[in-house]
């Protein structure tokens, strides 16, 4: 084992949403920061995917298995890189909603009291969407919840076939409103994410330190368990260790949880913090569907997600139960959730020629439903040595399809709406449910809470057993909205990164 000879302030563990954007607060401040990746810069081709090669090769697979539920091993939707999955997600950034953090019943049960209240985030989501150059507008979703501000930016504009489509949905009186996108002035690299918007900023602070290709594989603690007192890392086929006054777990909703079941000892026989036996529990994944409708000319295939649609957000007709969200998908080209649950063109994308995918996908219209779930302690990761178990049975299955065929009624009367060219109907509309594979949304295996019996960590962040541990990314949350986390984990780690800065002061 080489041992670093450096003690630094804060040793972070990931540089995702949280990782990155927690390292840039803490570097600015002047603190020493040690940020720990496993993977290193994504290539430029890579984030800008635009191509059929989408469909073709599993991209974004880092190359391991994990177990699913029937024991099968499958390949999961993560990047390990420089930026973690904010380097090919959609870059929507929205807030959740008020009613989101105190409760909100939905149809298998009431979601989870936070603690939290939106209030208590609402002027940290403001950090985040000045942070990440979010471009939205408000006063047009109607179930936006209060700010003191307009975004930071207007909207991006949009392709003009979805600007008529949006005027076609209008004259059915569905609300469509421009979905809050992070966009960077880069033009070669125009999405914004948690390189671009953490990690650079962070670079230009003399007192931070980042590792590339170091796989955190365990945290060691003193004799009572109540202090991490080292931080062992993998590098280039070497065990590291490294020491830092506070630790920060940022490895995302799966990887934070296995480092902590990962790191059993005499004190804590069940994994580090873990007395709760919460650590890995309560995996929540928002259920995403993709919908294909028919263009009536071709379009792009390549341009980011557009339209948003809340107007059963909490709930529809007959129903009193929230429905979730509905995307316009970015271009079926350039999408890789998309690319992952292809309806129809699973199959068909392996037999066809390239120009013949490539026309298919640019006739085609995408579009996203998303609905929020429900924590379940049964809903979990294990490890046994080196293998991640995956157990997950989805939850709240009736308000999701309902979703689904709301919105296929909507899509079927814009088409029917004779001032509406854009689209044409079909005899069918080819839809896919995102697969276990697709984790990057997931959420909650180390949720926070008052309660040390039933929490990891605290409302701060803070482990309940080990005083210079914290955990800031996706893990913590406690429930899973329809809209992405995206934003709430940024703000969180906006939130956590105050709290270290006074207790490091
Ligand atoms: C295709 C796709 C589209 C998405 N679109 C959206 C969207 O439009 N809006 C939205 O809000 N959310 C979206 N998401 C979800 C969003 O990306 C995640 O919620 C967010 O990135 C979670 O942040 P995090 O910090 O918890 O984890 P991540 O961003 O995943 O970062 C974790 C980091 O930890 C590193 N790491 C893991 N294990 C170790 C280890 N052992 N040692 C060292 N480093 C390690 C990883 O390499 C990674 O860099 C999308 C996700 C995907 C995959």
């Amino acid at each position: 084992m080489i041992i670093d000879d450096r003690h630094y302030d804060v040793a972070i563990v990931g540089s995702g949403a949280a990782g990155a954007t927690l390292a840039a607060e803490l570097a600015a401040a002047g603190h020493a920061v040690l940020l720990l990746e496993r993977g290193g810069a994504m290539a430029l081709a890579d984030q800008n995917v635009a191509d059929v090669d989408l469909f073709r090769r599993q991209r974004y697979h880092p190359g391991e298995s994990w177990f699913g539920p029937d024991g099968d091993p499958f390949a999961p939707q993560m990047v390990y890189a420089l930026g973690g999955n904010t380097k090919i997600w959609g870059g929507v950034l929205e807030r959740m909603r008020e009613r989101e953090f105190t409760g909100l019943a939905l149809q298998d049960g009431p979601s989870p009291d936070w603690g939290l209240r939106y209030g208590d985030l609402a002027p940290w989501y403001e950090k985040a969407e000045a942070l990440y150059r979010v471009h939205g507008r408000c006063g047009i979703d109607p179930t936006e919840p209060p700010r003191s501000g307009d975004f930071p930016h207007a909207p991006r504009p949009i392709e003009p076939f979805l600007e008529e489509l949006r005027l076609g949905l209008e004259r059915r009186a569905v609300r469509p409103y421009p979905l809050p996108l992070t966009w960077s002035t880069s033009a070669e690299d125009p999405s914004g994410d948690a390189e671009r918007f953490g990690l650079e900023s962070a670079a230009t602070a003399p007192s931070y330190t980042l590792r590339c290709g170091a796989r955190v594989r365990a945290l060691h603690v003193n004799p009572t368990g109540t202090e991490v007192k080292g931080v062992e890392a993998r590098i280039d086929g070497r065990n590291w260790l490294f020491t830092a006054h506070q630790v920060v777990l940022a490895a995302g909703a799966v990887n934070s949880a296995v480092i902590l079941l990962r790191s059993r000892s005499n004190p804590h026989p069940n994994g580090l913090a873990n007395g709760s036996d919460q650590v890995g529990r309560n995996l929540m994944r928002p259920q995403l569907t993709s919908i294909l409708q028919l263009a009536a000319s071709p379009n792009s295939g390549r341009y980011p997600r557009s339209l948003g649609v809340n107007d059963y957000y909490w709930g529809d007709k007959n129903v009193d139960f929230p429905l979730g969200a509905i995307q316009s998908g970015g271009g079926v080209l350039q999408d890789p959730l998309f690319a992952e649950s292809p309806p129809v063109l699973s199959l068909v994308t392996r037999l066809l020629p390239d120009l013949a995918l490539e026309q298919l996908a640019r006739r085609s219209v995408c579009w996203w439903a998303m609905s929020a779930v429900l924590p379940d302690p049964e809903n979990r990761l294990t490890v046994r040595g080196d293998r991640i178990d995956i157990r997950y049975v989805p939850n709240c299955l009736e308000a999701h399809d309902r979703l689904v065929y709301r919105w296929l009624d909507t899509i079927q009367a814009v088409e029917a709406d004779p001032l509406t060219q854009v689209v044409r109907s079909a005899p069918i509309y080819p839809r896919g449910e995102a697969p276990l594979a697709v984790m990057g949304y997931a959420c909650g295996t180390c949720r926070m809470g008052t309660d040390p019996a039933s929490s990891v960590v605290d409302l701060e962040g803070r482990s309940h057993e080990v005083a210079n541990l914290s955990i800031a990314d996706a893990s913590l949350l406690p429930g899973c909205p329809a809209v992405g986390p995206g934003l709430t984990v940024i703000a969180n780690a906006l939130r956590i990164a105050e709290r270290l800065k006074a207790e490091l002061a």
